[in-house]
């Protein structure tokens, strides 16, 4: 059976841009506090935190979820623009960016009602910082080989094993981990695995930081030694995660942080080449934008889609797939195009040539992390029948 695809042609709506506005006059006023800075790409960390509670205050950490766990019932489309705003920015987002983005959905629809009422509202309120435990040294695109275990004691399981690649993980304050409770059956090779809300203080938990090519250091391998989970620490159906895998990646795959994670190449090399660009930059630099236009509209989209309740999987592996390939060729071709604009005067150049640098060395990741390429169109090709 083939399988339609559908990428309803949407406009954000009128009170998207009033927001916008706000953003962009809150993102200013950051950058002129000197809480970070656009032009260096991993500036603003230290400041991280007090970044996030000030992004709480304004309402946009959890912006779709319940008001009775805090959230401001706002629709995905007004999320879109927040994070559109703040990857272009290139904010300090990252204490709250995973749980805004795809644990908190998750604690919503699959967490006990008194789990929600304790995490969420902190979340809100930018108090909290999640990691992602789902690769291992031995299974990174095969989820369904995970080995790291949780077994039954009293009051709950003991988890044993290691993740790897847990971005963020030393300094989060839960991650949602999946662990095997059960052998895969013949049947179902994906049965078994279940998903747990940890605490990354309980005692037996280990962050070894892992250095990235960048020079960041915010990867982990994470070692989990009899770490004790309270059995209301569950998420969702025992043996039964692989239920749930599917639509928190749908959330995780297909927003503006997939294909605007170099962007400052492109904008930067607008800067540099001026008012009168020579035609072949004025080509290049036209052809980049109406790419990142379309994949934006492609990206606003699955956006809608997901305030329909829908969970538009396919398209959003499409939008990923689509998306890290372009960010990732971006600094590439942005560093030829500019070996055809002259040199200036002042320091522009210099700056647009150190931004590139950090750039060039990010962009190999782009095409790995949140599910591989090959991996993404192994799911475009089920979701549209072909295999
Ligand atoms: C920057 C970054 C941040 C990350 N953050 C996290 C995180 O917070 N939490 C977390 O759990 N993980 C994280 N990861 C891990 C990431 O999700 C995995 O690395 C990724 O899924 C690939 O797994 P792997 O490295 O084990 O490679 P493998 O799965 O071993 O893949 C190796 C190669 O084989 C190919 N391949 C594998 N399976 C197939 C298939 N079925 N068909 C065709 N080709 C295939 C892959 O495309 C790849 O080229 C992060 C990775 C990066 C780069």
């Amino acid at each position: 059976m083939t399988i339609a695809l559908r990428f309803d042609p949407l406009r954000l709506p009128p009170r998207c841009q009033e927001l916008r506005r706000e953003v962009r006059a809150f993102l200013a006023e950051e950058i002129a506090n000197g809480v970070f800075d656009p032009e260096h790409p991993e500036s603003g960390s230290a400041n991280a935190d007090a970044f996030a509670r000030r992004v709480g205050e304004r309402g946009w950490i959890g912006m779709t979820w319940p008001k009775k766990y805090g959230g401001g019932e706002r629709s995905f489309l007004e999320r879109y623009v927040v994070t559109e705003e703040m990857c272009i920015a290139r904010a300090p987002t990252r204490r709250f960016f995973v749980v805004d983005r795809q644990s908190g959905p998750t604690l919503i629809r699959y967490g006990s009602e008194a789990i929600r009422q304790s995490i969420l509202p902190r979340a809100v309120r930018g108090e909290l910082c999640f990691c992602i435990g789902m690769s291992e040294p031995g299974s990174g695109s095969d989820l369904f080989a995970v080995q790291s275990r949780a077994t039954r004691t009293e009051g709950g399981w003991l988890l044993n094993g290691s993740k790897i690649w847990t971005s963020n993980a030393h300094q989060a304050d839960y991650m949602i981990g999946l662990f095997r409770t059960a052998p895969p059956t013949k049947e179902n090779r994906r049965h078994g695995l279940t998903s747990f809300l940890v605490d990354m203080k309980t005692p037996g938990i280990v962050c070894n930081r892992i250095g990235m090519m960048t020079g960041q250091r915010d990867f982990n391998e994470v070692a989990f030694t009899d770490v004790f989970i309270p059995d209301d620490h569950v998420i969702g159906e025992i043996d039964g995660a692989w239920k749930q895998a599917t639509s928190e990646l749908a959330y995780e795959r297909s927003g503006p942080e997939r294909f605007l994670e170099t962007y400052g190449a492109l904008a930067g090399l607008t800067r540099i080449a001026g008012a009168e660009p020579d035609v072949r930059v004025a080509a290049g630099l036209g052809r980049l934008t109406a790419q990142v236009h379309t994949l934006r509209r492609m990206s606003v989209s699955v956006a809608g889609m997901l305030e329909q309740g829908r969970e538009p999987v396919v398209e959003a592996a499409i939008v990923k797939d689509l998306g890290t390939l372009w960010e990732q060729a971006l600094p590439q071709r942005a560093r030829e195009l500019s070996a055809l604009i002259p040199a200036s005067d002042d320091d522009s150049r210099e700056r647009f040539g150190q931004r590139l640098s950090y750039y060039l060395k990010a962009a190999p990741k782009l095409t790995i992390q949140g599910g591989t390429t090959e991996v993404l169109r192994g799911i475009i090709a089920r979701g549209l029948g072909l295999r």
